[in-house]
């Protein structure tokens, strides 16, 4: 209900084209008579509904009409400050702190959910950089070039080389920057006695370049860079940041700079004119989080786990492609995958790979047959090989040998993690049997496939040669293969390990200076673009470490571009002709159907349910017929993303004497468990 009471208040709210102008025509955003306000603080100004009479927005905009007339918005309030970003994750917080840094007075972070991070709130957050102090210390000698150089290969050469020329540059000041305001205290993960490190989940740097720092909050981060940014944030006053706030619409002026967004407030309900004195900065993220936006870019996407975060919706590309902004559809469909996904939740997954092929497990797909070399070092033939099967999904087939040999060999991490205990979140993905024929049902793959296929195998093994695929079995160890199995034993496993998205590599289109392009190839004054939003920078594969250092430099970058550059005049402000379509942005409806509270007695009640890395237990207090209290006695949620619903979730089902409220933006998983365990209590209640 409160879902669709928003739709129309946005439809409703955002008007935009003058009536005093008289000059807006079709997709052509309004005309205002001169540069927006050099307004030097943040300043806020409440408005009335223009049907009430009066507009304080517009009020204000015809007081200063001489200076300044930014395009009429009709939005309850109106706030000011020389520099607007869009998004605070690790994009939106490096650019906030660089345009204050730089002189900026006054800076608004607008951010559609309760709290900063974006990705970062799911990510361990692995950087990499060439020519790092890091490096430095550990005695490394590494240069600039070559990681371009890497960069462009891992991308297919697909990457654009002057964008990520620019990056290799920053990205060194923004590891020495991230040292100097705390990197330095942190631990991180070594290898031989060096914080920097090879990272095989991608295809490997030719040198170790990779980082690995562990947050020192991890109840509060993930990651160390956005503990730091976090920290850094407290230090200005003149940096706010407006939660729960969502720009739905950037609106242009007259001389074609865009300057003004309008955002809705969740928690208010009313909605904000926001007007920029130098720029904005849309920091908004990639489209991980989207399977619509997925499966009609990526060949194969429809069958993707989504491992990013729900607010990775890639409106933000929209939203800018209906000022101008342009898009390289080709490089939408530039999607990576992982080829280790967990899928703890239907079509969520996590980085989970059970890796007991190291020690001689086989993967197979539907079909029950080998496809790829699974110990082979480079990660870009698996991923794809893995995106072609059917399903996206591969069966680890193993067995307790396979098992102990992995433990010995100390690579068993994720199998301890999150599969071996009862409350690990892979652990119901594990399926057993003692024969393979019983597996193969289990698994629904033609039984006498995988039987022939774990013979061939079998006979590879013991031959000891390489195999048609490529597979060593001499038993050298390396990082990939740590012993040689047969499979082989009283008790056979599979787990299914599936193609995962954490990142997506296609949006806008940006020129040097990180201001976003027109389909001309014209800046459009005002309007800048930072992070996984903008399009086209690493080509059609990640390179490990850029996905967060990405962001961060490039974030730095546009914050002190949009305090320097001069405002210049541009183009009439029209909608792009390819804008991505609607429909693609638009969530399933959730489940409508209303818990029926007839014959709920009072009492207190208790449920527990599976939660994100182990059991939640909620508790329901019913007094008078009434929901009078619901409280999550315990939860293994992870305290950064769920916050909000664990705090928002039992308020409004009290509220609504109903399980059945809106979920939490971001925290809709959670949210869904609160649901649940309360359903659970009220129909012990009856
Ligand atoms: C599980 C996972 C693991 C990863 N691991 C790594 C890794 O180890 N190393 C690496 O380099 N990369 C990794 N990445 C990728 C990396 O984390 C992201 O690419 C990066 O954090 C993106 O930063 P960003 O600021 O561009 O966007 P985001 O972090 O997505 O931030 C965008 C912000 O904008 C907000 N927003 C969006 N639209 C609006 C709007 N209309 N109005 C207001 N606010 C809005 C969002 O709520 C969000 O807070 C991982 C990603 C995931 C999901």
């Amino acid at each position: 209900m409160k879902k669709r009471g928003m739709a129309l208040i946005l439809a409703a709210a955002v008007v935009l084209g003058g009536c005093s102008s008289g000059q807006k025509t079709s997709g052509e955003a309004s005309v205002a008579s001169s540069p927006a306000s050099e307004s030097s603080s943040v300043s806020e100004s409440t408005a009335q509904s223009e049907t009430e009479g009066t507009t304080e927005a517009v009020e204000t905009t015809e007081a200063s009409e001489s200076q300044n007339k930014e395009p009429e918005v009709k939005a309850d309030e109106e706030k000011e400050a020389d520099v607007i970003i869009v998004g605070a994750g690790g994009a939106g917080l490096a650019a906030a702190i660089a345009a204050a840094d730089e002189g900026a007075e006054s800076v608004i972070i607008v951010e559609k959910l309760g709290k900063t991070g974006g990705s970062l709130n799911f990510t361990s957050g692995s950087m990499s950089g060439a020519e790092t102090i890091i490096q430095e210390l550990d005695g490394i000698e590494d240069t600039k070039e070559s990681y371009i150089e890497d960069i462009m290969s891992n991308g297919a050469q697909k990457g654009d080389r002057e964008l990520i020329e620019i990056f290799v540059d920053e990205d060194v000041d923004a590891i020495q920057w991230l040292w100097d305001h705390g990197l330095d205290q942190y631990t991180f993960l070594e290898q031989g006695g060096k914080k920097s490190v090879f990272a095989p989940e991608h295809q490997l740097y030719s040198i170790q370049r990779t980082y690995k720092p562990r947050a020192m909050d991890p109840s509060s981060y993930k990651s160390a860079v956005h503990e730091i940014l976090d920290k850094e944030l407290e230090g200005y006053d003149n940096i706010s940041v407006d939660y729960y706030t969502e720009i739905i619409e950037l609106a242009g002026n007259d001389k074609g700079q865009v300057l003004t967004a309008v955002g809705y407030n969740s928690d208010t309900g009313k909605t904000v004119a926001y007007r920029a004195g130098k720029g904005i900065v849309m920091a908004t993220g990639g489209y991980s989080g989207n399977p619509k936006m997925m499966g009609e870019y990526a060949e194969y996407g429809d069958n993707y786990l989504v491992g990013g975060a729900d607010s990775a919706d890639g409106k933000g590309i929209r939203i800018m492609q209906n000022v101008g902004a342009a898009v390289d559809e080709e490089k939408l469909t530039y999607i990576p995958t992982f080829p280790m996904g967990l899928e703890y939740s239907e079509g969520k997954g996590a980085i989970g790979d059970v890796y007991m092929w190291k020690a001689g497990g086989i993967y197979v797909n539907q079909e029950g047959k080998r496809f790829i070399n699974e110990t082979l070092s480079e990660v870009v033939p698996r991923e794809t090989a893995l995106e072609e099967q059917t399903g996206a999904v591969q069966y680890n087939i193993f067995t307790d040998k396979i098992v102990e040999d992995l433990k010995a060999a100390g690579a068993s991490g994720m199998w301890d993690r999150y599969y071996e205990p009862e409350d690990g979140m892979g652990h119901k993905l594990i399926q057993s049997a003692d024969t393979l024929e019983e597996l193969a049902g289990l698994i629904q793959v033609p039984a006498d496939a995988l039987v022939q296929t774990v013979e061939d195998y079998n006979a590879a093994v013991e031959a000891g040669e390489t195999d048609e695929f490529g597979r060593d079995f001499s038993g050298t160890p390396t990082a990939y293969s740590v012993a040689v199995n047969k499979i082989e034993a009283d008790k056979y496993y599979a787990v299914p390990i599936k193609a995962l998205v954490v990142m997506t590599l296609g949006g806008v289109t940006v020129n040097s200076d990180m201001q976003v392009v027109d389909e001309g190839g014209n800046a459009i004054p005002g309007l800048y673009a930072a992070g996984e939003v903008v399009g086209g920078i690493w080509g059609r594969f990640v390179s490990g470490g850029t996905g967060v250092m990405g962001p961060v430099a490039f974030g730095r970058i546009t914050g002190r571009n949009v305090v320097n550059m001069d405002l210049q005049e541009g183009q009439p402000v029209k909608a792009a002709s390819f804008v991505l379509e609607e429909s693609l942005f638009e969530r399933e409806a959730e489940k409508t159907e209303s818990y029926d509270m007839t014959g709920v007695k009072d009492g207190t009640y208790e449920a527990t349910v599976d939660g994100q890395n182990g059991d939640m237990t909620v508790q329901v207090v019913v007094a008078d017929g009434k929901i009078s209290q619901v409280n999550v006695v315990s939860n293994q949620e992870t305290e950064n993303i769920a916050g909000p619903a664990l705090e928002k979730v039992p308020v409004a089902i009290v509220e609504a004497n109903s399980p059945d409220v809106d979920g939490v933006t971001g925290a809709t998983l959670t949210s869904q468990r609160i649901r649940e365990a309360v359903k659970q209590c009220l129909d012990q209640a009856k």
